[in-house]
């Protein structure tokens, strides 16, 4: 789950963060107000979005009068922000934060993120940060530093000092930098987070080291032990279908081709994407319906691939195991019902009641072809898909 930047910031707060003030605004006479509030003469307002890249797409403005705050705040608020993390459709601004300026001596980068080949928490800077780390990381990888540690033990002072140092932090702030990056790194272990970025993390002119920005994101399955944390989703940011599905415990993810696929186990369904891509076709999803799935969360994993309109024929393969064919068969036939189903559908199916399942599909006066195995069943739905 992603969440905001002034959430991420709320919660870098509670790890000692140092941070400029600023607050959350939803409308351009609240803007105005945090401005007032915070003081001083320099305000920037930054567009709350789950994207990065706002700076480049114009969603982040220094503002050095009020009336310079109300009028970003009025050109921010409501724009449709396309960064290159957004898609070219871009996202729609719903709100704003507003916090003071500050007079930026160097930009630097840190990020924590799980290092799956050593299973540590790997922290990393570099020198170069601010908004083109993308091409730092592409371009001269060498720029990069990083430390390993054991999320049991914890990062150790002295790596978070040799970081700093090693990322050009000045002597004089070393310290300072050192428990920033100790926080951080906390912060990433006790909030089960799969990424903590700070970018830029910066050293002013009078001597402070600051997180500027915050990004994170966190582990959809240890969010149960983190209710702070799941009280920030923001649902007008994700796909709603994806959020669908996760109220019938579905495992499901948008794709951009137009075959829908419903299968029950990851592997199953990773192993039909390849064989729809091998045959030529391009999956419009991945689903997994899990095991001992009930007829309602069959119907609903119907429904929702019949929902997204790039969709021109449909895959159901289904080993049956632990899930029984005809319950399948009873949640096919219910979602075909209940839409008014015409889009072709090729059914394979394998295993527990599976001549039950078969008999009701039949008898259904749905426009169903079986397929016998999985190449067959590849071939007729990339077919039906070109129509
Ligand atoms: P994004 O990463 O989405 O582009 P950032 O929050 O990193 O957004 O902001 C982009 C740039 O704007 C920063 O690299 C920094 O140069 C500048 N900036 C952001 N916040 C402030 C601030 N409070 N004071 C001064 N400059 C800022
Ligand atoms: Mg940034």
């Amino acid at each position: 789950m992603k969440i905001h930047e002034y959430q991420a910031k709320e919660v870098l707060r509670r790890y000692n963060t140092p941070l400029l003030k600023g607050r959350v605004a939803y409308s351009v006479e609240e803007a105005v107000n945090v401005a007032r509030d915070i003081g001083g003469s320099v305000w920037v307002v930054k567009a709350q979005i789950h994207a990065g890249g706002r700076g480049k797409g114009g969603g982040v403005k220094l503002a050095k009068s009020i009336e310079e705050v109300r009028s970003h705040a009025e050109k921010i608020l409501g724009m449709q922000l396309v960064t290159h993390q957004t898609g070219p459709e871009g996202k729609k601004v719903n709100q704003l934060l507003v916090e003071a300026g500050c007079l930026i001596d160097h930009e630097y980068y840190l990020a924590a993120v799980l290092d799956r080949e050593t299973a540590t928490v790997c922290v990393m800077g570099s020198y170069e940060g601010g908004m083109d780390i993308e091409e730092v990381a592409a371009k001269t990888p060498g720029k990069i530093k990083k430390e390993f540690f054991d999320p049991a033990e914890g990062m150790h002072g002295f790596q978070a000092r040799r970081l700093a140092l090693a990322i050009g932090i000045p002597q004089e702030l070393v310290n300072k930098a050192a428990s920033l990056i100790l926080g951080v790194a906390k912060c990433f272990v006790e909030e089960d987070a799969t990424l903590v970025e700070i970018n830029p993390l910066v050293t002013t002119k009078d001597g402070q080291v600051l997180a500027l920005d915050a990004k994170m994101t966190f582990d959809d399955n240890a969010l149960y032990r983190h209710q702070a944390i799941e009280s920030y989703r923001d649902i007008t940011e994700e796909v709603a279908e994806e959020t669908e599905a996760k109220k019938y415990d579905l495992s499901y993810i948008k794709l951009e081709g137009n075959i829908g696929c419903m299968v029950n186990g990851a592997g199953l369904a990773m192993s039909t994407m390849d064989i729809i891509k091998l045959h030529g076709g391009e999956p419009a999803n991945f689903l997994d319906v899990g095991g001992g799935a009930s007829t309602e969360r069959v119907t609903a994993a119907f429904k929702l691939i019949l929902s997204d309109k790039n969709v021109k024929a449909v895959l159901v393969n289904i080993f049956g195991g632990i899930m029984k064919c005809d319950v399948i068969a009873e949640g096919v036939i219910a979602a075909a019902k209940e839409v008014g189903l015409k889009l072709p559908v090729v059914v394979r199916l394998e295993g527990t009641n599976v001549e039950k399942g078969r008999k009701m599909l039949d008898a259904s006066g749905l426009k169903i072809q079986s397929a016998t195995d999985l190449t067959d069943a590849a071939k007729k739905v990339v077919a039906a898909a070109r129509g």
